[in-house]
């Protein structure tokens, strides 16, 4: 298939890219490059020896993606990653995020009617499922009540994309809900580089390790979990961009409307996922007990069983393959 990938010089677009190649299929990104670097494309090369077609393109610009769509021709599906996807940082840029998130989305739904392109796939998350009122979490868990901007913007776009689906019914429509992706591409080339300092636990360890920050900052040791701190779902990239193609190959079915969740269906504490980052790498991780974060739970994972009856899809890698490849890629390709 020749498939429309938006914010693929991303973290997890490229990986996406990678996998689609690997699988056969012709990527074509679309990025603005707000949250990625022109190189990506490069190190795309290096891992797939292939060179995908890439527009420099904002999406909510609908004369310029137009143009995209025009040049293109026929395209088979679009993966939809563009978005700005920091929560923190969503709270304080409301208006930001619901721009550039609902519009590029609109802007992509408009186009994909004009043109005729049927199938979407579009990156949701966890997020949309807000405070969770027990785990695992399944896909008919009530949605609607985000804990910040961005996942608002997550659940809005999930129901415009299921209201265009009811409008027309050749539509076919795929929502997948990443729980906490981790990890980077096995040859260290692609990987999560965040600006500033990471707010995310995965990229703090690696920067922690690499000595490029001095502690890792644990926050909160009192919740309700085995041994006191958060429990998450953290599943490799290389894994998720798998299911990417998955979907793929489920929305060729015409299945109008399906929503899968993307995680391993186990939950890791933050002390054990410390643990699996010193038993891949070799490095001790230093660490202060902080309060809890506000706005975090104690425990979010998925039932991943659908994804698995339906897409023939589940996680094959752990947490201690994702942190030596995130290590590899912090000391070989990330900003230093
Ligand atoms: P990322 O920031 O690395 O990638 C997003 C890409 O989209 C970037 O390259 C950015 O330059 C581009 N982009 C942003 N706005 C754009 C626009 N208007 N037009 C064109 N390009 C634009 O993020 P990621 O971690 O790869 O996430 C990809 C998608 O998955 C996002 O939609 C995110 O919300 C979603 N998601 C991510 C996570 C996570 O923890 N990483 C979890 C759940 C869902
Ligand atoms: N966390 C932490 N220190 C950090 C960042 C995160 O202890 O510097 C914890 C956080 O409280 C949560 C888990 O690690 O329990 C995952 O947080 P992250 O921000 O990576 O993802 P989230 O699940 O919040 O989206």
């Amino acid at each position: 298939m020749k498939v429309l990938v938006t914010g693929g010089l991303g973290f997890i677009g490229s990986e996406t890219v990678i996998a689609l190649y690997k699988n056969g299929h012709e990527p074509v990104i679309v990025d603005n490059l707000s949250n990625s670097k022109i190189e990506v494309l490069d190190n795309i090369e290096k891992v797939s020896g292939k060179r995908p077609t890439f527009y420099k393109v904002d999406c909510c610009d609908y004369e310029g993606f137009k143009k995209v769509f025009e040049k293109e021709g026929k395209m088979d599906a679009v993966i939809h990653f563009a978005g700005l996807k920091a929560v923190g940082e969503s709270t304080k840029k409301p208006v930001e995020y619901y721009t550039n998130n609902l519009l590029s989305s609109l802007v992509l739904v408009r186009l994909m009617k004009e043109f005729g392109m049927k199938n979407i796939i579009f990156s949701s998350s966890a997020t949309v499922y807000g405070v969770p009122e027990r785990v695992p979490l399944v896909e008919t868990d009530p949605v609607g009540h985000a804990t910040n901007p961005y996942g608002e913007t997550k659940i809005m776009i999930e129901r415009i994309l299921q209201d265009a689906a009811k409008a027309d019914s050749s539509l076919n429509v795929c929502l997948l809900r990443y729980f906490n992706p981790i990890g980077a591409d096995p040859s260290g080339l692609l990987g999560e580089d965040p600006n500033g300092i990471p707010n995310n636990i995965m990229p703090y360890i690696s920067q922690v390790a690499a000595g490029k920050l001095k502690t890792l900052h644990v926050f909160g040791n009192d919740y309700p979990t085995p041994d006191g701190t958060g429990v998450r779902d953290y599943i490799h990239v290389v894994d998720l961009a798998e299911g990417h193609v998955a979907a793929l190959k489920k929305l060729a079915t015409n299945p109008g409307v399906v929503i899968y969740n993307l995680g391993t269906g186990k939950g890791t504490s933050v002390f054990e996922l410390i643990a699996a980052f010193e038993k891949a790498t070799g490095i001790k991780i230093p660490y202060v007990i902080d309060p809890r974060r506000p706005g975090d739970v104690a425990e979010n994972y998925a039932n991943a069983d659908k994804a698995f009856e339906e897409l023939g899809w589940k996680a094959k890698l752990n947490v201690e393959d994702a942190c030596r490849d995130s290590y590899r890629f912090q000391t070989t390709t990330a900003s230093k």
